[in-house]
């Protein structure tokens, strides 16, 4: 059970929140861009938040604020904890806010105690996660754990400047930032509270999730080739109409994740039509398909059965159909310990959870190549994030504030 000494301050957390909260704020939500003023604020908001609880604060080359209080066996590795703290345009108070604040409140709570770790605890603000600056996401995350790819450092965002210029307005240094990396055996864990952005656990009231994985991704471009005729002189039997073999094509995607339910979502987001003229026989169509699973089994699984339906629909319609990939992310699966702190977690608070995926890429899924990684959500009101609407309940963040202070604790003594 847990104890006085290891409660954390509900009321200061939901403060610490709002006040944050205030800080990028407009009408249409949050506007907290990475690299912008309101960015740079939050952070030294959260810094000095840092500093209240006692914790020296860096900022490595690649812009990520690391703020660190030693532990008592000086031949330990860090536990870390951490978040973001930018937005996206028109987004909302609790996505990356809530995992920093929880984090500090945690750290603050510990200094309040006289507890000591016997690890090292660090806790990380990344930078750019959203990857609404440069269209490059997770790129904090991505530095530290050596995730980096050559376009990340030519990167130029939508005003002209590059992210050389926006890493030093922040105290990175683009030269240096291949030394942001850190290696495997550098941290004993990593451990991020997040919102769930989704509504599995709003509609059960749940009210923690322990994430089993961070879902994979496959993107595909499918271009059926048909041939381009005159909608009123072409008899039906003789045409190749790749319009029409492409409705086929859409909806037999979506019956991959409903019917078939081989991969959790499956998507066709995107539609191109030449020549796009109501009475011309479509003669080029290009679809973007999209499938997300926690099991790039899943994923592959998927891509497979694609193929031999789009090889059917292809004859059926007398088009050609042809299937490139442009994207593969793996799922990052969270290791079974690290879901069974937070379950453990959850038990200690006397709160109920439940085991889910994460839909939503998150910085872990890049710590996870370099430490033992976990995530505790928690509900995301009728699931809307990215969004002004974006909401949860006071009780709901101190809860997930309390796990993560729960798994420190277990994962300092065990770990
Ligand atoms: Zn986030």
């Amino acid at each position: 059970m847990t104890t006085a000494s290891s409660t954390i301050n509900a009321g200061r957390l939901n403060r610490t929140l709002a006040e944050l909260g205030r800080i990028g704020e407009t009408p249409g939500g949050m506007m907290r861009l990475a690299y912008s003023p309101y960015d740079l604020q939050g952070r030294e908001y959260a810094m000095g938040l840092m500093r209240q609880a006692g914790m020296e604060i860096r900022v490595d080359p690649a812009g990520n604020v690391i703020a660190r209080k030693a532990g008592t066996d000086p031949n330990l590795p860090a536990i870390a904890l951490g978040s973001h703290t930018d937005t996206v345009p028109n987004g909302g108070k609790y996505d990356g806010a809530l995992g920093v604040l929880g984090a500090i409140e945690v750290a603050q709570t510990l200094a309040e105690n006289g507890h000591v770790l016997r690890h090292p605890l660090e806790i990380i603000i990344f930078t750019n996660e959203e990857g609404t600056r440069f269209h490059r996401w997770l790129l904090g995350s991505r530095a530290m754990a050596g995730l980096l790819e050559p376009e990340d450092y030519d990167a130029v965002d939508d005003e002209g400047v590059s992210l050389e210029r926006r890493l030093s307005d922040v105290g990175g240094d683009l030269s240096r930032i291949d030394q942001a990396r850190r290696f495997p055996g550098e941290l004993a864990a990593y451990f991020e509270l997040h919102i769930e952005q989704g509504p599995t656990l709003h509609r059960a009231g749940t009210p923690l999730g322990a994430v089993t994985g961070i879902t994979g991704r496959y993107v595909f471009k499918v271009e059926v080739q048909g041939t381009a005729n005159h909608a009123g002189t072409t008899p039906m039997p003789d045409r190749h109409d790749a319009l029409a073999a492409a409705s086929h094509l859409v909806l037999a995607t979506q019956r991959l994740a409903t019917d078939a339910e081989i991969c959790r979502v499956a998507t066709v987001g995107n539609i191109q039509v030449t020549p796009n003229a109501v009475n011309v026989v479509p003669g080029e169509v290009t679809l973007g398909v999209e499938f997300r699973d926690v099991d790039t089994n899943a994923l592959s699984a998927a891509e497979t059965t694609l193929r031999r339906d789009a090889a059917e629909i292809a004859d059926a319609n007398r088009v050609s159909v042809n299937i490139t990939q442009v994207e593969a992310a793996r799922a990052v699966p969270m290791p079974a310990r690290m879901q069974g702190l937070v379950a453990e977690a959850a038990d200690q608070a006397g709160l109920a959870w439940e085991s889910l995926p994460s839909g939503a890429g998150h910085d872990a899924q890049a710590m996870a190549a370099i430490t033992e990684s976990g995530m505790v959500f928690v509900p995301s009101v009728e699931g809307i994030s990215h969004s002004p609407h974006e909401f949860t309940p006071p009780a709901d963040c101190a809860n997930g504030a309390q796990a993560l202070l729960n798994i420190l604790l277990m994962a300092d003594a065990r770990l």
